[in-house]
């Protein structure tokens, strides 16, 4: 199918039918899992030689283009977690002696790949502080990719990427951005000029905390290169996994919309607390990214974060006491999952180099799901009681 599909329908019927044709009488409405390894294949005359570590399962190349269609790229590919869509996209455009301008505020994996991993390989990278840093500054001769995460984790900023994208293809560079709290549905990465964008389809995509998965978007020559990449590292989607993200997708936008809108009320809820020492969320004025965000996104998300007053201790009895939200890592699935950053993503810092990244101790991050929002308010306001 061309992309004209794409142009003329929303994200809501690409998230059902994708860019795929009418089917013809007889088809099934819904793709059949083919849970095959390899397929019959003798000579080059039998067309191209199908084995599902390639990445050309039925399966996996459905899902694939309608992650594509969702993100408006020419082309996608979906791999077998976030952090395999990260590191094969890394890897299909870097090699040694390169050089990677990246965020200093980025997923503790991905960060920990570019400062620990990548260097193995003879590529290095310079962060840069998203609120304050100067990204041309970083830039180099050997400089080859900017890495973005919009919005970050777990204090939900929100930096404009497009001075960074214009001074980056200035240069030549390729500019990727995971925007994974944003999903397609509030954040269209690639309309703002970023080159590929990332997703770990682990949470919104996916949706129900059921799968890992993850996605690369962009355009058809690197996502080519990126295919090229997992035929060599494996980080395939299974079929199974392929078809349960699929059904995931197919209510996306419908899902996001609700946790934007519970995500709303219960920020406003937070706000008002006076345990509660900060709320944030993008779509609360006091947001430093507010206007930002209203201009580049097209609902505020599903994540919200707090600060408790008393700290970590407070935060430990909110955690204990919830008795709907569950606390467990992880997002975007239709239960609201609640999480302290000191005991899992940011464990490795001191307090106070968390504390400088704006996450002091009482920090709780909460993945808003699909409960009625008063129900959450109950929840909330006996575990703070
Ligand atoms: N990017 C972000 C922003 C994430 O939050 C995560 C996981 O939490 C990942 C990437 C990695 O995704 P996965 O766990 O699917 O490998």
């Amino acid at each position: 199918m061309s992309d004209e599909r794409t142009d003329r329908h929303g994200p809501a019927t690409l998230g059902v039918h994708g860019r795929e044709p009418h089917p013809v009488p007889g088809a099934p409405v819904v793709p059949p899992i083919v849970q095959s390894a390899t397929f019959h294949w003798a000579t080059p005359e039998d067309g191209e030689l199908l084995y599902s570590r390639y990445g050309n399962n039925p399966n996996q190349l459905q899902v694939s283009r309608k992650i594509a269609a969702i993100e408006g790229a020419e082309a996608g590919i979906a791999l077998g977690s976030g952090m395999g869509a990260t590191a094969m996209a890394l890897l299909a455009a870097l090699e040694s002696g390169d050089h990677v301008v990246a965020s200093s505020r980025l997923y503790g994996a991905t960060h920990a790949l570019l400062s620990s991993e990548l260097p193995r390989r003879g590529i290095e990278t310079t962060f840069v502080d998203p609120d304050e840093g100067d990204w041309e500054a970083a830039m180099r001769p050997n400089s080859k990719v900017v890495f973005l995460e919009i919005p970050t984790n777990p204090t939900l900023r929100i930096m404009d990427p497009r001075p960074v994208v214009e001074a980056a293809h200035a240069r030549g560079l390729i500019v990727m951005c995971d925007a994974t709290f944003a999903s397609p549905v509030n954040f269209r990465a690639l309309s703002v000029g970023i080159d590929v964008v990332i997703q770990s389809a682990t949470k919104y995509l996916g949706g129900h905390s059921d799968l890992i998965a993850g996605a690369v978007s962009g355009r058809r020559d690197f996502i080519g290169k990126v295919t090229r990449m997992s035929h060599l590292y494996g980080p395939t989607l299974d079929p199974h996994t392929a078809f349960l993200l699929d059904r995931g997708i197919r209510t996306l936008d419908t899902r996001v919309r609700t946790h934007n809108q519970n995500a709303a009320v219960i920020a406003e809820w937070f706000e008002r607390r006076s345990d509660v020492a900060r709320a944030i969320y993008p779509g609360l004025a006091a947001h430093p990214d507010h206007e930002l965000a209203e201009e580049l996104f097209s609902g505020f998300g599903g994540m919200v974060s707090i600060v408790l007053e008393g700290g970590g201790e407070a935060a430990d009895r909110f955690m204990r006491r919830l008795r709907l939200a569950m606390a467990a890592p992880s997002l975007g699935g239709v239960e609201t999952l609640v999480s302290q950053p000191r005991r899992t993503s940011h464990a490795g810092l001191t307090a106070e180099e968390r504390e400088a990244q704006g996450i002091p101790d009482g920090f709780v991050r909460l993945s808003i799901g699909l409960e009625n929002p008063e129900d959450l308010i109950a929840d909330f306001e006996q575990a703070l009681a």
